[in-house]
């Protein structure tokens, strides 16, 4: 499944690149029909926060309309509607800054492209097949994974042996999403 983010959603694009989703831009704002016309063209799902265009695209495209302008109550969302689980790892296979295919690199071949510290400290390097970008696993890393886990979903209780207790608990079928200012 593909994904086409209106310009106001570029954090969401960047997540569902991160998560490996082929997920497409309008980095600049499009009149509707061109957005939809692009839409149609790469067969993906609209998403975007416009309720005009979104009603206007409907004819033509699968399209969500989010409502919240949290990046990560929209990943939730994309992810609740289209059915995919969010992993609680990065998958490292997109670039989050265009969508590009993330290959392995040798270690040696990217020595002059990043800073000394960095060189010495990782040993995996990834390079994106479309810009060049080059990634590894920093502590932005570790922030992204921290993130992640709190969006996956709880693993399934176990079933209870005794009958439960006669407490009256609120019922919270999903978890919300945390508010997180911090992008990768
Ligand atoms: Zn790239």
């Amino acid at each position: 499944m593909r994904f086409l983010a209106d310009v106001m959603l570029g954090r969401l694009a960047r997540w569902l690149r991160l998560l490996g989703k082929e997920t497409f831009y309008a980095d600049k704002k499009s009149a509707d029909d061109e957005i939809i016309r692009r839409a149609m063209s790469l067969g993906a799902v609209l998403l975007t926060r416009d309720g005009l265009l979104a009603a206007k695209a409907g004819d033509y495209v699968r399209v969500l309309r989010l409502s919240s302008n949290d990046s990560l109550e929209q990943l939730c969302e994309t992810a609740r509607v289209f059915k995919f689980r969010i992993p609680k790892n990065i998958p490292e296979t997109r670039c989050a800054r265009c969508g590009g295919k993330l290959k392995r690199v040798a270690r040696s071949a990217v020595k002059s492209l990043v800073y000394p510290r960095v060189y010495a400290r990782c040993r995996v390097f990834r390079r994106c097949s479309s810009c060049g970008q080059i990634y590894w696993r920093g502590t932005h890393v570790s922030e992204i994974r921290n993130t992640l886990r709190r969006l996956a979903p709880l693993p399934r209780p176990e079933p209870r042996k005794r009958p439960p207790r006669r407490v009256q608990s609120p019922r919270s079928p999903s978890r919300p999403c945390p508010r997180i200012r911090r992008m990768p």
